[in-house]
């Protein structure tokens, strides 16, 4: 499959190349064959880039929202008919199995496109009544927005920062992860196809240094960002900086929490979700499984006996469970925590080990008796490796499950609905689940609390993120002055 785009960058509703910018190298992660290259933003790219984007924002702004909205839906309509082609493209940028970027990459973008096309029409103010005088207000757009991606689900980060930005009104300058620069360039060719004016989405490709030039530049009004809870301490820090609004999402080591009375099969299948899908690559994942001691070892046996049958190979095979780790870099990342697990006396159950390459295939790993101390149950890894660890009671597994930083996301598997509603009333986390795991519609909002990020994406409160309101009073009455 050639996966070489015509262009670098997507500015101004056109491809847009610099090669002065440094070269950043398209590898096939199944492989590691080099299948082309892109280049980073130059000063001039990111320059015509928000030049191009502050230039198309009050046009787009000034279009009703049903007309907003059509473009939306649109683009979610292209984005089906193209799922095979775009999902396959998404399997060589990231290795993520076809059998998931079927259904989960370029199809949850549409999702998103389809809903806050439709929500656009929606964006109103409200009216206060004063007793004979009145205020109203406008929810406005806030103007250009920058937005960061990181390389786990670029077509889908890229459609849940777009879509609710361009609903309200705002244009957007994205850069996605200079790991994966590939679907969101379609994104930018699809959004353009569906009827959205030039300069209102723009690409532009780079790593730290492009991102820090948009979030720096004045005309930004907002930063959204995808990625690590290091680098969100310093995006957040520049937005601040210049008083711009931000959304942070983050990292995450989340508790999936297993009582004695759960459903077994469920929460074995829901474990295995939460660490495996992705190559658990995945930020919400259920890192941390807490199993009361009643159960651990029937868990730990259906647990081990169904992801030993997990089919491991090529990405484009839509038998393939697990693919590639995205990068060399990731892998090697992910195999030296499996090394700590070891060294600090947590116990293999599974995996360990990469596979003989080509490509940077690693085994789902499941480790037992980890404590809550280990470097394996504290850090995040972002890689398939579970880390089981036992419990006796609610009280005590709560209070484990929220010393952390973290607070992504969490999940109970119980029988007893008191029990699941009040255990999750106690979990510092953003994005919750009962007896399931790692499910996120579009409906419903996600993000995390703690260090795991600022603000929610998805659902109504990315319209107010990427709105404010304006508030106007309306004197009816006379005006009274002291003097
Ligand atoms: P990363 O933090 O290394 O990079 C994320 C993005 O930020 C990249 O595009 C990178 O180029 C850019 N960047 C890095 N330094 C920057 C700087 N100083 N200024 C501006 N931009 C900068 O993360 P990653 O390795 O791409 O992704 C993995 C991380 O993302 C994990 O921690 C994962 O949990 C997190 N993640 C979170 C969510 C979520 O929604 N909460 C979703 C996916 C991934």
């Amino acid at each position: 499959m050639d996966v070489q785009p015509k262009a670098s960058h997507f500015v101004n509703g056109a491809p847009m190349e610099d090669a002065a910018g440094e070269a950043i190298p398209l590898i096939y992660p199944a492989t590691g064959e080099r299948l082309g290259q892109v280049h980073a933003a130059t000063e001039a790219v990111v320059e015509a880039a928000l030049a191009s984007a502050k230039a198309a924002q009050t046009g787009w702004a000034a279009m009703t929202g049903t007309e907003r909205g059509r473009v939306l839906t649109r683009a979610a309509q292209i984005i089906r008919e193209r799922n095979r082609a775009l999902s396959e493209l998404e399997t060589m940028d990231t290795g993520k199995p076809i059998s998931e970027t079927l259904v989960a990459d370029a199809a949850s973008g549409a999702d998103c496109l389809e809903y806050f096309g439709g929500m656009a029409a929606t964006l109103t103010g409200e009216t206060v009544e004063l007793g004979g005088d009145f205020a109203y207000t406008i929810r406005e757009p806030l103007g250009v927005c920058a937005a960061i991606g990181a390389w786990n689900y670029p077509m889908q980060i890229a459609c849940w920062k777009a879509a609710p930005a361009l609903a309200c009104g705002n244009a957007m300058v994205f850069k996605p992860s200079e790991e994966t620069p590939l679907s969101a360039l379609k994104l930018a060719e699809i959004l353009v196809e569906a009827g959205a004016p030039a300069g209102v989405f723009n690409v532009i490709q780079g790593a730290a240094e492009v991102g820090a030039a948009l979030i720096t530049d004045a005309r930004v009004a907002k930063v959204s960002l995808t990625g690590s809870v290091p680098t969100g301490r310093k995006v957040y820090a520049a937005a601040a900086e210049g008083l711009k609004h931000a959304t942070m999402e983050l990292g995450g080591k989340s508790p999936l929490i297993i009582f004695e009375d759960a459903d077994i099969e469920d929460a074995v299948s829901a474990a295995i979700n939460a660490n495996f899908y992705s190559t658990g690559q995945v930020c919400s994942n259920g890192t941390r499984v807490f199993v009361h001691r009643d159960l651990s070892a029937a868990f730990l046996d259906r647990l081990t006996e169904r992801t030993a049958r997990a089919v491991i190979g090529d990405p484009m095979d839509e038998a393939t469970h697990i693919g590639p780790m995205a990068s060399e870099r990731q892998l090697s990342i992910v195999l030296g925590y499996i090394e700590k697990g070891r060294s600090e006396g947590a116990r293999l159950v599974l995996g360990g080990k990469a596979l003989p390459g080509p490509g940077w295939f690693i085994e789902p790993t499941i480790f037992a008796d980890v404590t809550d101390e280990m470097t394996i149950a504290r850090e995040e890894i972002f890689g398939p490796v579970m880390s089981v660890l036992g419990f006796d009671s609610e009280e005590e597994v709560i209070a484990r499950a929220n010393a952390t930083e973290f607070g992504l996301a969490a999940g109970v598997f119980t029988r007893d609905l008191a029990r699941a509603h009040r255990v999750i009333r106690a979990l510092e986390a953003g994005t919750c689940w009962i007896n399931q795991y790692n499910l996120t519609p579009i409906e419903m909002p996600f993000g995390g609390v703690k260090a795991s990020g600022i603000g929610r994406e998805n659902a109504r409160a990315a319209m107010e993120a990427y709105s404010q309101p304006k508030a106007v009073y309306v004197g009816l009455t006379p005006v009274e002055a002291p003097f």
